[in-house]
């Protein structure tokens, strides 16, 4: 293949600092063998309508898309999938036939980090916060046919979510089988902060943090020490990566694989 031929990939997000998606999916194209480069953009969301055009004329293949932009890209692509507009965000855009074509895979890496502790359905799960992680989260659950709960920290917001996603808007205490951390609470710098209260952790429940900087965050130690079972954001990061990059290229990469070359990242 020429050089010409090799296809540009990319994410677009602001600031750029900390992402590991270049090494997801760098480690992807190396294990496919896929003639791919990963390029990051650092755009504002007044650059935004401009470097999407430029870049789709320069034939991007695909942008993965972060903060702050997953809503606006929704309203600048083409085209969107039933499932970015059902979530109200996308992660994704790819090109098809000259278009941009949004999609979502966030909700999607939810429910293959979640599938491994199912079953799910009829089970209860209190979700913390409201926002675009909240959105793909709830979905993912209400997919997997959870009984779906939602507190935030403006009610309003979690209102709205639940009135377009399914669920209920719920409180701190209600109970739960699946605690979920959709808020950037215990994050890289402040590790000592924590969304939920030690105290009213349960044994016996499945306590997922979206938050994987770091991979063990103040919730994801009290509630190991509590009895419950965890999992990390990091599972999520992955599979949604992986998902974009079969979307594009046919191929799905091994997660297993993509997971210790974000771990060799972090450390
Ligand atoms: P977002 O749209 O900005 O929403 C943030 C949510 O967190 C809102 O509900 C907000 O409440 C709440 N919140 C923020 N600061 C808070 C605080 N100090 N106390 C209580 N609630 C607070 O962000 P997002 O896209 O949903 O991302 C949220 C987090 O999800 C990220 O920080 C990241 O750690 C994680 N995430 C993980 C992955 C993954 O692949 N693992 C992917 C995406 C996101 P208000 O509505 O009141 O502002």
């Amino acid at each position: 293949m020429s050089a010409s031929a090799t296809v540009r990939c990319g994410i677009v997000l602001h600031p750029s600092a900390h992402t590991l998606s270049p090494r997801l999916h760098r480690e992807a194209y190396a294990e496919l063998e896929l003639e791919a480069r990963y390029e990051t953009f650092d755009v504002t969301p007044a650059q935004l309508p401009e470097t999407l055009r430029r870049l789709g004329e320069q034939g991007l293949r695909q942008l993965s898309v972060s903060l702050p932009h997953k809503e606006a890209v929704l309203e600048l692509a083409d085209r969107a999938t039933p499932e970015a507009r059902a979530i109200g965000a996308a992660n994704t855009l790819t090109r098809e036939h000259g278009e941009w074509v949004a999609d979502n895979t966030d909700w999607i890496g939810v429910a293959r980090s979640l599938e491994p502790h199912g079953p799910w359905e009829g089970r209860r799960a209190l979700i913390l916060g409201a926002g675009g992680a909240a959105r793909a989260i709830v979905y993912a659950l209400e997919h997997l046919d959870c009984q779906v709960c939602v507190t935030n920290r403006s009610p309003e917001r979690a209102r709205r979510l639940v009135a377009e996603l399914g669920g209920r808007v719920g409180a701190v205490d209600d109970p739960w089988d699946l605690l979920v951390n959709a808020t950037p609470v215990g994050m890289f710098p402040d590790v000592d902060a924590t969304p939920f209260p030690a105290e009213s952790l349960r044994p016996g429940g499945l306590v997922f943090d979206s938050v994987y900087r770091p991979l063990q965050t103040r919730l994801l130690r009290e509630a190991r020490a509590a009895g419950c079972a965890i999992q990390d954001g990091l599972e999520m990061l992955v599979h949604q990566a992986a998902e974009q990059v079969r979307i594009w290229s046919g191929w799905t990469p091994t997660a297993a694989r993509l997971r210790e070359a974000a771990l060799r990242e972090l450390r």
